[in-house]
């Protein structure tokens, strides 16, 4: 540390090794955004919102309907430190109703999660999960996939429902194109997404101004679509960067494009995307995609494969993916990585039990699997965030590649 830097008041450091002082920070009325290290493109950030700092890179936990799916309450989530939960607004408007959660405090108060939450803008469920979707101008109808109750939403709709809920952040309400759409279609989506995201923009500043407002400092991230046509995203990257969202995220990508042409995506995009801000790339991925998300700027993260793959006995290790049902653990009475820090593998629960449980559907065993995969993600955004912090990113990252491509053969 230089002379320099001890003159100043030390920065927090909340679990990193190294004091920082930010190289820029925004700052509103409801967040800031410190911008604490760069290496090539990487992003180390903290964000301190009304619910309470998120330091970044993070990958969120998703909870879709309030709860992580294998039995994970609120409290279990702070256990394997994770720092932001993900709801999703179409399945909470479906059941129970955000009408009755505010009446009810909101979500964190309905979950006892006290920090922050991220809810998604129910579009992605609208186009991927619904029947017979009309669009419109105004928005979408749709027929509910629980009971087939026709549903209109469109970014109004969509803003009183996050507001309803009262998120730390609310996405705004967008047009996920699939990533093989004809180019015409794309660039009329794209237009519209555009005009939606600033009636979201209106929407969400009235209802932070409502007395009965849930969460008066709400924040509202924009989504950059684009499907794989470079121009199109760039340019809308351009536009959208100019309207003073509190973050940006990269959607619909992970939608049937290959790996590389994500890549490819975010080199060129990113950039022009505001560096002082969250950016968010939504639903990606595996370990794999995380670290080169990272290398290309991203600082927020959410995917279901962790939660996903636990409950059907795919374990992530520090060497390779472990298939705890096969009959190879049947009497393995290790841990499921001896080097892992999450409560099942600390207090020594063995393969041979946790195959045992899943084998004999015991609720115990999805639950067992679900948290140490999300403890393995959330901690390796903590070693992200330290070799960040250090400098050496890009000798981690190497280091890591090599290691989650063993074949974990014992
Ligand atoms: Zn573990």
């Amino acid at each position: 540390m230089s002379e320099e830097f001890t003159e100043k008041e030390p920065a927090r450091d909340a679990g990193s090794a190294v004091k920082m002082q930010p190289i820029s920070v925004t700052k509103t009325e409801d967040y800031q955004y410190e911008l604490l290290r760069v290496e090539g493109r990487t992003k180390r950030a903290r964000v301190t919102t009304v619910h309470g700092v998120i330091e970044t890179p993070v990958f969120m936990n998703v909870a879709t309907a309030g709860a992580i799916k294998g039995g994970l309450s609120s409290r279990d989530l702070n256990e394997i430190t994770t720092q932001v939960m993900l709801c999703n607004t179409y399945h909470l408007h479906v059941r129970t109703g955000d009408a009755i959660i505010k009446e009810l405090g909101g979500l964190h108060r309905f979950t006892l999660w006290d920090k922050p939450i991220l809810t998604d803008s129910g579009g992605f469920q609208v186009f991927s999960l619904a029947e017979l979707r009309h669009i419109k101008e105004e928005g979408v109808t749709f027929h509910s996939h629980v009971d087939g109750a026709k549903i209109f939403m469109g970014p109004e709709e969509s803003m009183r429902i996050q507001a309803n809920l009262g998120s730390t952040i609310a996405m705004a309400f967008d047009e996920c194109p699939p990533a093989l759409a004809e180019r015409s279609y794309v660039e009329k989506s794209v237009a519209r997404t555009e005009r939606w995201l600033q009636r979201c923009q209106k929407a969400m500043a009235e209802m932070k101004r409502e007395e009965t407002a849930v969460n008066p400092n709400q924040l509202l991230f924009g989504i950059n679509q684009g499907a794989i046509y470079h121009d199109i995203r760039i340019e809308n990257a351009k536009r959208i960067s100019d309207w003073n969202l509190d973050g940006y995220a990269v959607g619909g990508l992970a939608v049937g494009e290959s790996h590389e042409e994500m890549y490819s995506v975010l080199d060129d995009v990113v950039p022009y995307l505001p560096q002082n801000k969250p950016t968010y790339l939504m639903g990606v991925g595996t370990p794999q995609n995380i670290l080169e998300g990272v290398e290309r700027g991203i600082d927020f993260f959410d995917c279901v494969y962790p939660s996903r793959n636990g409950r059907h006995g795919n374990l992530y290790t520090n060497h390779g993916t472990l298939h705890i049902r096969n009959a190879k653990y049947q009497k393995d009475m290790r841990p499921i990585d001896p080097d892992c820090g999450c409560p099942v593998c600390k207090q020594g629960y063995s393969r041979a039990y946790v195959r045992h449980l899943l084998k004999a559907d015991e609720t115990l065993g999805l639950r067992f699997c679900v948290m140490h995969n999300l403890y393995f993600y959330n901690h390796l955004m903590t070693e992200i965030r330290s070799a960040l912090d250090e400098g050496r990113f890009t000798e981690y990252k190497r280091a890591k590649l090599e290691a989650l491509a063993e074949n974990c053969a014992d």
